[in-house]
């Protein structure tokens, strides 16, 4: 009996998250990926409190030109034990299950005050999880962060999805100017890849957009991904908003982005997320050779 309520939960669960209203049969491939997350889960744990395994990589943004690095986002890795590399998209939702995103995404920004304050010409961009937003006093936790590290918030970008704005919008649009006022630069990250994207735009007041890859990608694949990218910028613009481009790969896409106005782009055809002690050879190629 026991076991059925146990599946029968799992079924549940999996009925839940597909976004309800509907039903799931249970079968055997769910209990193998509960226990896999489960485990992946406690081992996440584990990493945060021993600090283990876990780094923050830095990849990073450069002007339109290509010649100047204007900032690095701070990005976090995890290189488990057993299962080597795992990708942020993967253990992040984890993270936020379990209730453990917070102190993980704060310990993301206290490394990147660090950098920063090694770096004192760039800017610092965080990402902040939707779940880590929405927590009690999460302004009041970021204000106190960087004031501990002595970096002013001013160099600290927050990189917020639309995920944010699910439940209350009064209340999301209270916490980022709660933030600007602060000092704190706010990015909307993955722009365009919601539902919503415009909406946000029209209700919220935020430094920077950063059109998310699946556009940089979609650049001379296909006919009016161009005209989807100008019209994208020529709006930011008109709403005084910094342009960023993810996931620039190549020079072609390089150079349609700038003719479309773009600010800043941030892709492997300039570097991948790289560890601090790198971030000197990417600044200064020269010197570092
Ligand atoms: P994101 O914030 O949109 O970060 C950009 C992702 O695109 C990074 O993946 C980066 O490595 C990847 N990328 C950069 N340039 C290119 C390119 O030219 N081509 C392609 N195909 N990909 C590129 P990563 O590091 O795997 O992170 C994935 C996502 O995980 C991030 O997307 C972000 O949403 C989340 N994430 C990473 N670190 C953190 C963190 O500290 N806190 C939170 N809450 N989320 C994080
Ligand atoms: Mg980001
Ligand atoms: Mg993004």
């Amino acid at each position: 009996r026991q076991e059925m309520l146990r599946k029968a939960d799992i079924a549940l669960y999996e009925a839940k998250n597909q976004g309800r209203g509907q039903y799931r049969i249970f079968e055997h491939v769910m209990d193998e990926s509960l226990k896999t997350r489960q485990q992946i889960g406690a081992d996440l744990r584990l990493a945060l409190q021993t600090r283990r395994d876990l780094s923050v990589h830095y990849q990073p943004l450069v002007e339109i030109s290509g010649q100047r690095i204007v900032g690095f986002e701070a990005l976090v890795r995890w290189q488990h034990p057993v299962q080597g590399m795992i990708s942020p998209t993967e253990f992040i939702p984890i993270a936020e299950e379990m209730g453990i995103i917070a102190p993980l995404g704060e310990w993301v920004l206290r490394e990147a005050c660090q950098t920063a304050r090694q770096w004192p010409d760039l800017t610092l961009a965080v990402n902040v999880s939707p779940l880590q937003f929405r927590a009690p006093g999460f302004v009041e936790r970021i204000k106190a962060i960087v004031s501990k590290e002595q970096v002013s918030p001013s160099r600290i970008e927050l990189e917020i999805t639309e995920g944010v704005l699910i439940d209350d919008e009064k209340r999301a649009k209270g916490i980022i100017d709660g933030l600007r006022a602060a000092g704190f630069r706010i990015a909307l990250d993955d722009f365009g890849t919601g539902y919503s994207s415009l909406n946000y735009l029209s209700h919220f007041s935020v430094d920077k957009i950063k059109i998310d890859r699946s556009f940089t990608h979609s650049l001379g694949m296909s006919g009016n991904a161009a005209a989807v990218i100008e019209s994208v910028v020529r709006l930011g613009h008109a709403m005084g908003l910094t342009v960023t481009a993810e996931g620039v790969e190549n020079r072609g896409q390089m150079k349609a982005l700038a003719r479309a106005g773009c600010n800043h782009l941030q892709g492997y055809l300039f570097s991948e997320a790289v560890p601090r002690e790198q971030i000197a050879g990417l600044v200064n190629p020269r010197e570092a050779s």
